[in-house]
């Protein structure tokens, strides 16, 4: 399975900016020293870096579902026609189980 060690690297750095991510969603401190306007800010900021946080870690979780199944014989080949799956959607959607002609289809 080719993917295997570029899929390492990516999951690595996915984990390192989902850390750098929680880190800016701590809560937001109450005190007024920031003023209300940068409050505000602030407030939307940590709103898009939740949502940006979900994101990633759905990523990640895929690419770990990915990486599991790499062992597997037939992980990258489709369960209907048996062609090898095309690598870059295997990188985006590693839960598919099919080849992007036979999703099409469906
Ligand atoms: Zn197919």
């Amino acid at each position: 399975m080719v993917l295997t060690h570029g899929n390492l690297e990516l999951l690595e750095k996915l984990e390192k900016d989902i850390k750098d991510t929680e880190d800016m969603t701590q809560p937001i401190s109450p005190e007024n020293s920031i003023g209300r306007v940068s409050r505000m800010d602030a407030i939307n900021n940590k709103s898009v870096m939740e949502a940006s946080l979900r994101n990633k870690i759905s990523k990640r979780n895929k690419l770990k579902l990915a990486l599991s199944k790499v062992d597997n014989e037939n992980f990258g080949i489709c369960v209907n026609c048996k062609q090898n799956i095309n690598p870059a959607r295997l990188m985006y959607m590693p839960e598919s189980a099919r080849c992007i002609r036979c999703a099409d289809r469906s």
